[in-house]
């Protein structure tokens, strides 16, 4: 019998030791294949399905290997889920002691260079961030750690932010002289030593392809990387295997060198001005675009004059900046940092100039205020193919939500994945008795103009079906907010509509609210946990599609047409499969949960294609009869109703259980005071044992990802 099946046998560790844990054979079989790709060095690519207990499944063989490990997930949260509460509980159930760190990225920690830096320099900043950047100040005389996470009370997007923490482009790495002191750094050492260490995707893809200075040396070190919401990967891997030039870099670039002016070397007043004059330069490039925010395809842009004329003097102005700080060399560390940047800045522009080149996107980006230009490999299978071959090592994807249909060639293919061993693992969940799969008779054309009014309809007999408790999620912002502006006069609960504050917000209001509608588009399709009678209802307007008009899914679809494939086929339905995997994946989180989705489009019923979708569901009772699924979410609503009630009776009566104990106890409290004063004995040890026995959290085995899909970072 291997380590695993012992383990998570019915009278194995993890059954003793933690309280509610469920034996799931879809969790062992996992744990016993983690276990085997560890023991071979090879590649893993598993899809559990919701309920699974996957973190468990490969956590557990990971530390019985005592390997040095690497364990990648989708966001922040994730990390910090697995790191606080998953790993100390498994780690302690089965007795192994082996070190552990959590990382993050750069941005996350308190730099001293910058905040000693803007100390000495605060005319540069408004009011608010002056007020904020006095509370970091504050609380970096206590932190042991610098994690800019444990500011509560500071925004997500505080502007102090930027002045507070570095990025690769400012930090001056070991000429910095509070390098020592440096709690990134020090963050980075704890990794290096860990057996295993946490990080996030987007960290993970950063260090490993620009080789930022630190954990890049984690990554040669690790015997086994384990790569967690692993249907993410290919394109935090596109994004980080190509480059991209902003007019926000050059913006903060200039930014710096007026510091630098201003507080070092205030006789250098030629900085300035080619600073700003490259700052100018670089708007002026925004203001030849639109000033609605879009994404397009900046081949096609360099054939335009005034964009080319705009290149061409924001080139003269890097290379002006570069011969002005190269006089300045060696006077000061920052500005031999800057020096660095302005390099890289131009050999970037070059690049991304360059319309001739082949196997990649040339593509844009437009905010209300800056540009990007992005350079996007169309593939990324080769170069992640060479990453995994050598040398030996394990590695294991693992997501629920990777095979298309019943295989897993599309993940494989993006990924040059093809050696890789594979493993589907149903959910434990009865779908067929808990959900049901609804695309309702008559709908129109999915992009007719009566389909916001028949989605309205549907979305009100919903709401009133299941007393509120809906998400309502959409493909497009437009018909997101035409929805919310209509249904907001047509029901008395609460709508809460995304992008009227932030998602963490959003869903604290809706689980506090017990009839509350939440309608959201892409943030709130994945990575959110909504369980119980809280979430009873999903809807989908229609099959998630990406937009053709994104220039990269353009680029991609001509490569694909050019090398004779099938863009279609081969991209747009396994993209979008994957993604309403996703979406539909927000209903049934637990057991116990019951719920019915609605599919608003027709096209289920009448493409071909449609086949491949179905397949890619998870095996729900299916009706095109709307009456059915409103009767049966009626049916658990009542039911929610009668278990709130029998909740409630139950603890008013534990409640006067409690009073009566109460009083009781004291009257024996009384008496034992008076037997302890007798023989005055110590009985502090058996305190802290019952304390630590009731602070040992619950886990039953199961999954439970982030509920609030942060940027990761
Ligand atoms: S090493 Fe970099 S991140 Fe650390 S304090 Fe210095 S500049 Fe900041």
């Amino acid at each position: 019998m291997s380590k695993s099946s012992k383990l998570f046998a019915p009278d194995g560790i993890l059954s003793q030791a933690i309280p509610g844990f469920t034996v799931r054979q879809a969790q062992t079989d996992m744990a016993n294949a983690v276990e085997e790709a560890i023991e071979h060095k090879s590649a893993l690519i598993v899809e559990a399905g919701t309920g699974t207990g996957k973190t468990f499944a490969y956590l557990a063989p990971a530390l019985q290997a005592k390997k040095k490990t690497i364990v990648s997930t989708g966001t922040k949260n994730l990390q910090e889920q697995l790191f606080h509460r998953d790993l100390p509980l498994i780690k302690k159930a089965i007795g192994v002691n082996g070190k552990i760190a959590l990382l993050k990225g750069r941005s996350n920690y308190l730099c001293l260079h910058r905040l000693r830096q803007h100390g000495s320099s605060t005319t540069l900043l408004d009011r608010t961030t002056m007020v904020e950047l006095s509370d970091v100040r504050r609380w970096a005389t206590s932190t042991k750690t610098g994690d800019m996470g444990e500011m509560k009370a500071l925004a997500e997007d505080a502007k102090v932010l930027p002045f507070v923490t570095s990025t690769m482009d400012n930090c001056l790495g070991k000429d910095c002289p509070d390098y020592e002191d440096c709690y990134m750094i020090k963050a980075r050492r704890k990794a290096l030593d860990a057996d295993l260490v946490v990080v996030n995707h987007h960290l993970f893809f950063a260090d490993m392809a620009l080789k930022d200075t630190g954990f890049g040396e984690l990554i040669p070190e690790a015997d086994v990387v384990i790569f967690d919401e692993a249907h993410q990967i290919p394109d935090i891997a596109s994004e980080y295997f190509g480059e991209s030039l902003s007019s926000r870099q050059l913006h903060d670039l200039s930014r710096d060198l007026e510091l630098v002016y201003r507080t070092s070397l205030k006789d250098a007043k030629q900085l300035h001005t080619a600073g700003e004059k490259c700052k100018m330069i670089s708007a002026d490039l925004r203001l030849l675009f639109p000033e609605k925010a879009q994404k397009g395809n900046w081949r096609e842009m360099l054939s335009r004059d005034d964009v080319q004329t705009q290149i061409s003097k924001l080139n003269d102005s890097l290379n002006v900046l570069y011969e002005v700080i190269k006089l300045h060399l060696s006077r000061d560390k920052d500005l031999d940092s800057i020096f660095e940047r302005v390099s890289d800045a131009r050999a970037k522009l070059t690049r991304l100039t360059d319309a001739n080149q082949k196997g990649v996107s040339l593509w844009y980006e437009t905010t209300m205020r800056h540009i990007v230009l992005h350079l996007t490999p169309l593939s990324i299978a080769a170069k992640f193919s060479k990453i995994i071959s050598s040398p030996e090592r394990t590695w294991i994807f693992t997501s629920a939500t990777l095979m298309v249909g019943d295989g897993f060639e599309h993940f494989q293919r993006q990924m040059g994945l093809q050696q890789a061993k594979t493993l589907a693992l149903d959910s434990p969940f009865n779908y067929q008795k808990q959900a049901m799969l609804c695309v309702p008779r008559f709908l129109p054309e999915p992009n007719a103009r009566e389909m916001r009014q028949t989605l309205l309809d549907i979305s009100i007999k919903l709401i009133a079906a299941s007393g509120g408790r809906c998400f309502l999620l959409f493909t497009s912002h437009a018909t997101l907010r035409a929805i919310a502006g209509m249904l907001e006069d047509k029901v008395d609960n609460p709508i809460l509509v995304q992008g009227t504050t932030t998602k963490r917000a959003l869903l604290e209001s809706y689980v506090n609210s017990d009839n509350a509608v939440l309608l959201g588009t892409g943030a709130f399709w994945e990575g959110v946990d909504v369980r119980g009678n809280d979430l009873t209802c999903v809807l989908i307007d229609k099959l998630p599609f990406a937009s053709p008009d994104d220039p990269l899914l353009q680029a991609r679809i001509e490569d694909c047409r050019k090398a004779g494939g099938n863009p279609f086929g081969q991209l747009q339905i396994p993209q979008a499969a994957i993604a309403l995997k996703q979406g539909a994946g927000r209903l049934i989180r637990d057991e116990t949960d019951r719920g019915v989705l609605v599919i608003c489009d027709n096209r289920l019923v009448t493409k071909d294609y449609a086949k491949t979708f179905l397949r890619s569901l998870p095996d729900m009772r299916r009706t095109r009869h709307l009456p059915n699924a409103l009767a049966f979410l009626e049916e658990i609503h009542a039911d929610a109703q009668d278990a709130k009630k029998a909740d409630k009776i139950a603890k008013h009566n534990a409640n006067s259980a409690a009073k009566a104990a109460a009083q009781s106890a004291t009257e024996e409290a009384s008496l034992q005071l008076a037997e302890q004063n007798l023989d005055n004995k110590d009985n502090a040890s058996n305190l802290v044992e019952s304390t630590d026995d009731q602070n040992l959290p619950e886990h039953n085995g199961l999954d439970t990802p982030d509920m609030f899909n942060k940027e990761a970072q």
